[in-house]
């Protein structure tokens, strides 16, 4: 075998080996799965989506840390969970998240309802823009609101988040 051939096998293993080393930022949970995602955030960095179903949510956007150094930014979801709701409500919160990203909020350090607010807006605006919601997807995401979101320091009680997705539409 020639030496091209086998190096290339030797980085095929390389590329292929699970990713350790991020438990610090995304709970329990080992080993994780990456994958691949076509959001690019405020500083035109890509941002990463990675799996953990330990997570006490749908989705949450952060820095990955390696080794207590920052790395890019990236979106942690729990697949499980998401794949508790409706197809609609899938892509809604993988775009809500990434418009964490695209906003600026994690470099600017803001959290709260506001922010929460116009990442749904974000969310529900790029896909429209996109071609890729209907009216009836708007009513899915809003039922999944009603029927699992809970108030909280960042969230508004799901009811309100449901009606309030209606006003991201108003010019
Ligand atoms: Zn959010």
């Amino acid at each position: 075998m020639r030496w091209y051939i086998i190096l290339s096998q030797v980085l095929v293993v390389l590329l292929l080996r699970p990713v350790h080393g991020l438990a610090n930022v995304t709970g329990e949970q080992d080993e994780i799965e990456m994958f691949k995602s076509d959001c690019i955030d405020a500083r035109r960095r890509p941002v990463l989506n990675v799996r953990n179903d330990s997570l006490n949510d749908v989705g949450f956007s952060d820095f990955m840390r390696m080794h207590g150094m920052v790395q890019g930014p990236m979106i942690i979801l729990n697949i499980k969970r998401l794949k508790e709701l409706s197809k609609a409500s899938q892509k809604f919160f993988v775009v809500h998240e990434c418009g964490h990203h695209v906003l600026g909020h994690l470099y600017a350090r803001v959290s709260g309802v506001e922010v929460e607010q116009e990442a749904d807006c974000y969310a529900l605006r790029t896909l429209i823009h996109r071609g890729d919601f209907t009216l009836q997807d708007i009513v899915d995401v809003q039922s999944d609101m009603r029927k699992f979101g809970r108030a909280s320091a960042h969230h508004k009680d799901g009811e309100t988040r449901a009606k309030n997705l209606t006003n991201c539409l108003v010019p």
